[in-house]
C-alpha cells in the first residue's frame, strides 16, 4: 500500500484524490490549511472538453444537469459600442459525452469532496518538507508530523510548499491586471443566458456566461491597473468598499446600472508564474496552479489543473513519473502562450489595431484549420 500526501484541497488536490481513491493501493491523506472547504458560492468557471472527459472518469456526466450548462458559442463584442463582432462555435469541440462546460465553482467542488469525507484533514497547513531517500516527512504547523512515498503540492499560486522547496525562490507575480466577478441573478435581462459573451475593451475585457440551467450568469473582467508593491500584498484594500467603487467607476464605458445589476462584485489582483520548478525527487510533484498559474484570458486553469492532475496519477500508476515534469511543461506553455495572447489581444486600445483585430477575428473564427491548431491542440489530451 502506497501513502500519498495531498497539499491542498482545491480542484487539481481533489481531483487526485478521486482517482488514487479509486484504486486498492493507495491510502490518501488530504491536508488543508482551512477549516472547512471554500465554497464561494456562485462565481463560475469554465471547462473545456480535455477536462469534461477526465472528470467523465470519475462519473462528472452523472451530475444532475441542472447545475451545469453546456453553451453552444462564444459571442464577441465590442465594450465602447456593444456592437457584435463575430461568433465562435465552442459546440465543435464537442463529442456526444464531452461537452464544454460552465457551472458554479461551488458545484464542481460539491462534487469533487462528496467521497472524500474521511480522507480531508482541515487546519493543516504545512511547515516543513524533508525527503529522506524514498520517504517524504512533512510537519504541519500543528506540529503533526507523517511520512508518505508521495507527496503531492496542489496547494495553488500562492503555495508555500513550493516556497519551502525552492527556498522562496520561485514567487509569482503581479500580472498587473485586477480581477472584477460577480453573479448576475437569473431575473436580469442585461445578458445571453444561453451563450458566452466576451466583450473586449481597452485595457479591460469582460466575460458573461450561464452558471447553470436556471439562469444565473458569472461575471468575470479583468482590467490592467498598476499596484505597488505595498497594495500587492495588502489585501484588506480588495475588501474596502471605497477602493472597490474607485476601480468600477474606472472601467472603460462605466454604466452604473450594469454593475448595480451584479451581485457579490469581489475584485482582486491576478498574480500569475512566470518560472517552473522542478522538484528533484521523483516522489514529490507539483500540480495545478502551484505548478503554474496562467493568466486568465484563455480559461484554461482549472482544466489544466485537472489535466494535470489526471498526468500524474497515470505517470505514478505506471512507474513513469520522471516523464511527469517535462511533459506537463510543454502543454503548460502552449497555453500560457494563447493566454497571453489572448490577454494582448482583448485589451487593444488604438482605434487602427481594433480594426485590423476585428478583421482577422471575424475570419479566424471560421477557419476550421486555425480553431484546431489554436483551441484543439489544447482540447486534446
Ligand atoms: C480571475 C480568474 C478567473 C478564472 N476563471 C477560470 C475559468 O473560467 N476556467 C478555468 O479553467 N480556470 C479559471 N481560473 C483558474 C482556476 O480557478 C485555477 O487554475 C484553479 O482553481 C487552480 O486549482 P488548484 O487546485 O491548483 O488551486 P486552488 O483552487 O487555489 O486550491 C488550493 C487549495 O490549497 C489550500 N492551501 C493553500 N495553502 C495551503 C497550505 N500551506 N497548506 C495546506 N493547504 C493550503 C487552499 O486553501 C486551497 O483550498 C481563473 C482564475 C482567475 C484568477
Amino acid at each position: 500500500m502506497k501513502k500519498i500526501a495531498i497539499i491542498g484541497a482545491g480542484i487539481s488536490g481533489l481531483f487526485i484524490a478521486n482517482l488514487f481513491k479509486k484504486k486498492l493501493d493507495y491510502q490518501v491523506a488530504i491536508y488543508e490549511k482551512k477549516n472547512s472547504i471554500n465554497l464561494e458560492e456562485g462565481y463560475g468557471i469554465q471547462l473545456s472538453v480535455n477536462s469534461i472527459k477526465l472528470l467523465n472518469e470519475i462519473q462528472f456526466d452523472k451530475l444532475q444537469n441542472n447545475k451545469k450548462f453546456n453553451p453552444d458559442k462564444i459571442n464577441f463584442y465590442s465594450v465602447k459600442n456593444s456592437n457584435k463582432i463575430c461568433e465562435l462555435n465552442i459546440s465543435d469541440f464537442n463529442t456526444e459525452n464531452c461537452k464544454y462546460t460552465t457551472l458554479k465553482r461551488s458545484s464542481l467542488i460539491n462534487f469533487l469532496k462528496k467521497d472524500l469525507e474521511k480522507e480531508i484533514k482541515f487546519d493543516h497547513s504545512i511547515s516543513k518538507i524533508e525527503q529522506q531517500d524514498q520517504i517524504v516527512k512533512i510537519t504541519f504547523e500543528n506540529n503533526e508530523i507523517y511520512e508518505f512515498d508521495y507527496l503531492i503540492i496542489s496547494d495553488g499560486v500562492f503555495s508555500k510548499s513550493k516556497s519551502l522547496l525552492s527556498k522562496n525562490q520561485i514567487e509569482p507575480k503581479f500580472n498587473d491586471t485586477l480581477a472584477i466577478r460577480g453573479i448576475i441573478p437569473s431575473s436580469s435581462n442585461m445578458a445571453d443566458k444561453k451563450n458566452i459573451s466576451l466583450f473586449l475593451g481597452s485595457n479591460f475585457h469582460y466575460v458573461i456566461y450561464p452558471v447553470s440551467s436556471d439562469g444565473d450568469l458569472n461575471f468575470i473582467a479583468v482590467m490592467k491597473y498598476n499596484l505597488s508593491e505595498d497594495e500587492q500584498k495588502d489585501f484588506s484594500l480588495f475588501k474596502d468598499d471605497n477602493f472597490i467603487k474607485k476601480i468600477i467607476e474606472k472601467t472603460p464605458h462605466f454604466n452604473k446600472e450594469f454593475f448595480d445589476s451584479i451581485n457579490d462584485l469581489k475584485i482582486y489582483p491576478v498574480f500569475v508564474s512566470h518560472d517552473f520548478f522542478e522538484v528533484n525527487n521523483n516522489n514529490i510533484h507539483l500540480i495545478g496552479d502551484a505548478f503554474f498559474a496562467f493568466p486568465p484570458s484563455f480559461a484554461q486553469g482549472a482544466s489544466q489543473s485537472i489535466e494535470g492532475a489526471y498526468e500524474l496519477f497515470e505517470n505514478i500508476e505506471n512507474n513513469t513519473e520522471s516523464n511527469f515534469f517535462r511533459n506537463r511543461v510543454n502543454k503548460t506553455k502552449m497555453v500560457n502562450n494563447r493566454s497571453k495572447f489572448n490577454q494582448f489581444v482583448f485589451h487593444l486600445s488604438n482605434p487602427l489595431n481594433i480594426f485590423v483585430r476585428n478583421f482577422f477575428l471575424k475570419r479566424l473564427v471560421k477557419n476550421k484549420k486555425f480553431l484546431e491548431g489554436y483551441l484543439g491542440k489544447i482540447y486534446k489530451n
